[in-house]
């Protein structure tokens, strides 16, 4: 089953040492959220064409098909906005040449000949919006051209050629903000390459090959968003947030992308990349230091056991499980397994894919938690199905998670009916996203429940003893209400990603924002405890399985909280093991008790992260 072989470390990779560029040296900086030095060749992931095949509708459809077109407008502008918001990071030229474009970009989705000419095709040629669109754009393109004549100077050909292109492509963002289009080809990476664009979907991130790629470096994005959890699970050094490194990257340049620091140097002088190699080197030593922790226990200096289990998204990560030391999967976010695929899978994929990783895992427990659309995870197969709205006002809080599958029980009993099919090969749990309030876990329960009868009818093999079903933690609503959840449910896996966001309001993977990410805050740490100390008086399993669980500075902290299980990405596991093995219970409560004193965000850090150890 371990189809696809663990990234080669890059500093046995044939770099890119020989080739030269020529250019200067550029430095950007932006947001490390996957550690490790990558050094290679860069390259562009455009987007694909978006498709826009010839569709015509029935009358009765123009409403619903002009309000697919504004959603895809209302998104364009959106991201429009967040470019125009980063313009000021970018160099003096750059901004010069990109913001007059990103101006007319916001003029052509203003009310304009384009938009009106687009609403009447659907209106009165009864055009889907996609044909629509691209038609209309044609023919705006086609009357500028049309100005062509012998005569025409060269200047003002090149201006109306240049503007016909603008005009399309405005036409293939609104196609691509109509089809929901996250496919991109990676199909041309060349190996070690360092993929650089203005933005990687989770979608995107999927796709990636992490034995091809060297390292990522990204526009937009932040340090907790699902494409930063993605890539650290992939072992790829990344830099998400590094304003105008798109814009001013040429094919043919060498980047370097410091995973640790957040640096992405464009055309590295031969000093600094003298320097580069040397930190890839000391990467890849401290990995391998790291790697021989992998057989000794998950044990404190006074003898209390943890539990360290894996994160997992996509099977390509399971080598990197094996080799980690993690026992078991405490969180498989089967989001992965819904992305980049026309249809849903049904009920025989999900079981085989469930399986292949329960097997894999030979009798570590596996927690499956059902599908988590919503958020950035778009997913497709779901839209194009007309199963979710075609457009959530704010998706993050919208029809997410467990009210997603709760609107749409086939989706749930089919998961359901998949998971306890793989338990048969070995220990299953099932969690539930996104969960807030008591009546939630009920009705998936009285699901669960119909599903199980319905299996045993039909004599389908499942587990005897079935599979406990618990809840996230990772909504404020939930964490307040953990007592009265710990009633319904088997066990809590506290979600500090979203919880964080929720808590403080903060998108998790907006670049603008990112310093306000602060899963450190008092008010994230009281609902962590809270809920906590709820399950924990219930002697209910409870786990953290957010990124927090990742950062074995914050490890001792959530020891003196009274957690004993974290799941993480694979490559944090070693890290987070030393730090379970250098401290004491004891210690840890009292660090808790202090930070647990404090009211302000930067004291706490100050003791957390500053090694301030008494
Ligand atoms: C979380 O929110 O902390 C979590 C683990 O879920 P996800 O990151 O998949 O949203
Ligand atoms: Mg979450």
């Amino acid at each position: 089953m371990n189809r696809i072989k663990p990234p080669p470390p890059q500093h046995k990779r044939p770099i890119a040492q020989s080739i030269k560029s020529g250019r200067p040296e550029a430095t950007f900086k932006g947001i490390p959220v996957s550690p490790g030095v990558a050094i290679g060749p860069v390259f562009g992931a455009h987007e694909p064409e978006a498709k826009a095949e010839y569709r015509t509708i029935e009358p009765s459809e123009t409403p619903g098909e002009l309000a697919r077109l504004e959603d895809a407008i209302a998104r364009s502008r959106k991201q429009l906005g967040k470019l125009r918001a980063n313009l000021g990071l970018l160099p003096d030229e750059s901004q010069a040449e990109i913001a007059p474009l990103i101006d007319f970009y916001e003029r052509m989705l203003g009310s304009t000949r384009l938009l009106e000419g687009v609403r009447q095709r659907i209106r009165e040629q009864f055009l889907a919006a996609e044909p629509a669109v691209t038609a209309e754009a044609e023919s705006l393109a086609g009357l500028l051209l049309a100005r062509l004549t012998p005569e025409t100077s060269s200047e003002e050909r090149s201006g109306l050629e240049r503007r016909a292109e603008e005009i399309r492509e405005i036409g293939r963002r609104l196609v691509r903000n109509l089809t929901f289009a996250p496919f991109r080809s990676f199909a041309g990476l060349p190996e070690g390459a360092i993929l650089v664009s203005e933005a990687l979907r989770p979608a995107d991130a999927a796709l990636l090959d992490p034995s091809r790629l060297a390292g990522v470096a990204t526009e937009e994005g932040g340090a907790e968003g699902h494409t930063a959890v993605m890539l650290r699970a992939l072992g790829v050094p990344a830099v998400l947030g590094a304003a105008g490194i798109a814009h001013a990257m040429q094919p043919g340049d060498i980047a370097v992308v410091d995973g640790g620091s957040g640096a992405v140097t464009l055309n590295p002088s031969p000093t600094h990349l003298a320097a580069a190699r040397r930190g890839v080197t000391a990467f890849a030593r401290e990995r391998q230091r790291l790697a021989r922790l992998c057989r000794l226990p998950a044990e404190t200096q006074d003898g209390t056991s943890i539990d360290l289990q894996a994160n997992l998204e996509l099977p390509i990560e399971l080598p990197l499980i094996a080799q980690s030391g993690a026992h078991g999967i405490g969180l498989l976010r089967t989001e992965f397994l819904f992305m980049n695929r026309e249809s849903v899978p049904d009920e025989e994929t999900q079981t085989e894919a469930y399986r292949t990783v329960v097997e894999a895992m030979g009798g570590d427990p596996v927690t499956i938690r059902a599908l988590d659309w919503g958020g950035e995870k778009e997913i497709e197969a779901l839209s194009s199905q007309g199963l979710v709205p075609s457009a959530d006002v704010n998706p993050a809080l919208g029809l997410r998670g467990i009210r997603l599958l709760l609107r749409r029980p086939e989706l749930l009993e089919t998961q359901f009916a998949a998971i306890l099919r793989a338990g048969v090969a070995g220990p299953v749990r099932i969690l539930l996203p996104m969960v807030t309030h008591v009546g939630e876990v009920r009705a998936a329960r009285e699901i669960y429940d119909r599903v199980v009868r319905r299996l045993r009818r039909a004599r389908v093999r499942i587990p005897d003893e079935l599979p406990p079903l618990g809840i996230m933690i990772e909504t404020p609503g939930a964490a307040l209400s953990a007592d009265a959840l710990a009633l319904e449910a088997d066990f809590f896996a506290i979600g500090t990603n979203d919880l964080t966001a929720y808590t403080l309001a903060v998108d998790r993977a907006e670049a603008d924002v990112a310093d306000l990410y602060d899963p450190l805050h008092p008010a994230v740490l009281r609902l962590v405890q809270f809920a906590t100390e709820a399950a924990l008086r219930m002697r209910m399993p409870v786990s953290v399985c957010g990124e927090m669980a990742s950062n074995p500075k914050l490890t001792p902290l959530l020891l003196g909280l009274g957690l004993r299980s974290f799941s993480m990405n694979a490559s944090a596991v070693p890290r987070v093991k030393q730090a379970v093995r250098a401290v004491m219970i004891d210690w840890c409560a009292r660090l808790a008790r202090r930070v647990m004193e404090q009211s302000d965000p930067a004291r706490i850090q100050e003791i957390v992260l500053g090694e301030e150890r008494g």
